[in-house]
């Protein structure tokens, strides 16, 4: 028997990665330089030298046999402490070792926490736009993922998930700085967060968990703090990646963090060391664990997006059309000029700008631009833009 299950997903293979072989073709066959590919999330800086430099310390001095083998199934102690102790020094925290559990990236981390605070039937919540991987990550635990829209901001709207919450409500799966919005919660937004889950605890008598997505938490702009979100709610489960920050995705290095405050905080993470035996996901790479634990505080140069976020705001203001200007990452989510976001995508790339249409993020009528792109090549981009847009007359 073949399962149909996942035959049918073939169906629903992702929007973001047809578009990204499509600008690959493209670029084939004009020269990929002239392709405006905002398709994927792929950082596009190096990791820091620092990086590197752990690498090969690491490859000349440390013991090949530790290096390359496997790591205990909760994680090398010693990166756990320096992951724990980094969290605790920038973010005021009381994370112990016995609190981290490295993964394979941040879906690693959200795969793992849904399984440790859902079961088959239960609801996960997430508000829309959100991330589309959101899907088949909660769908294949067996709970069900229940959508909400955000406001016109992208803040949450809490009136709507008061209407969308239920007793089956056993998570809520957030994301910020978001993709794809590039929109931050504002601390108000997360302390009215805070008190609604309470008030649902308190009423339906049962722990209920927000999964907080934070592989962006580092890429935020104009000096912003970083509004770590677990000192805001006891039961969070923080899943980091180090894709974003170290420009490292396909290293596939991150981790779950739970809050000390959480209900059995150290027991979730001994369950975690079982559900990676049942999905076939354990002990993420060693070399990776211990080269990030020894650059833990530091990021690539980030500030080439917050260069991009300008100038493609600028533009998109310039040219008429609604965008809310990111706070961070490096998506920006402008509204369309037509109602139907595919159809304007499907133009762009007549000007061989890839541009991804909102509907598979769950909030249609937008396109997300990922300006993880050389400045010079969103400079020219923009040119095309602003050409696209007159021609076609949309503006
Ligand atoms: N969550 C969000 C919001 C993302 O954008 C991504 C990747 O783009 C992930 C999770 C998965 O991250 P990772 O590559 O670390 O698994």
């Amino acid at each position: 028997m073949i399962v149909q299950k996942y035959e049918e997903m073939l169906q629903g293979k992702s929007v973001i990665r047809t578009l990204s072989e499509k600008a690959t073709k493209i670029g084939e066959e004009i020269g990929y330089e002239n392709v405006f590919d905002f398709s994927l999330g792929n950082p596009s800086v190096p990791a820091p030298a620092e990086f590197t430099k752990a690498m090969q310390d690491l490859l000349t001095n440390e013991d090949p046999v530790a290096l390359h083998g496997y790591s205990p199934t909760l994680g090398i102690p010693w990166v756990k402490k320096a992951i724990a102790d980094s969290l605790n020094r920038r973010f005021d925290m009381n994370y112990e070792a016995e609190h981290i559990f490295p993964t394979s990236g941040a879906a690693g981390a959200i795969s793992h926490a849904l399984r440790l605070v859902t079961e088959p039937g239960d609801e996960v919540i997430t508000f829309a736009p959100f991330f589309p991987e959101y899907i088949p990550y909660v769908n294949l635990t067996g709970a069900q993922l229940k959508v909400v829209q955000s406001r016109e901001d992208f803040q949450i709207d809490f009136e709507a998930l008061e209407e969308a919450f239920t007793e089956k409500t056993m998570a809520l799966l957030v994301n910020t700085p978001n993709n794809p919005t590039g929109v931050v919660y504002s601390e108000e937004t997360l302390q009215t967060l805070a008190k609604f889950l309470e008030d649902k605890q308190n009423k339906y008598g049962h722990s209920i968990f927000l999964i907080s997505d934070e592989p962006y938490r580092e890429i935020v702009y104009g000096g912003q703090p970083i509004h770590f979100v677990a000192k805001y709610y006891a039961n969070t489960l923080t899943c980091y990646s180090f894709s974003k920050s170290l420009s490292l995705p396909g290293e596939r290095i991150g981790y779950l963090a739970v809050a000390p405050t959480c209900e059995k905080a150290k027991t979730l993470v001994q369950m975690c060391g079982q559900i990676s035996r049942g999905i076939g996901h354990n002990c993420p790479s060693s070399i990776m664990q211990m080269a990030v634990a020894k650059v833990i505080d530091l990021t690539s140069d980030l500030s080439v997006y917050e260069r991009n976020a300008n100038l493609i705001y600028e533009t998109m203001r310039d040219v008429g059309l609604t965008c809310q200007k990111p706070d961070g990452t490096f998506y920006i989510f402008p509204k369309a000029p037509i109602a139907d976001a595919t159809e304007f995508a499907m133009t762009a790339l007549k000007y061989n700008l890839v541009l991804v249409p909102s509907d598979s993020f769950g909030r249609p009528g937008y396109v997300r631009l990922a300006y993880c792109v050389g400045e010079e090549k969103v400079a020219r981009a923009m040119q095309a833009f602003r050409e696209m847009m007159a021609k076609e007359k949309f503006c």
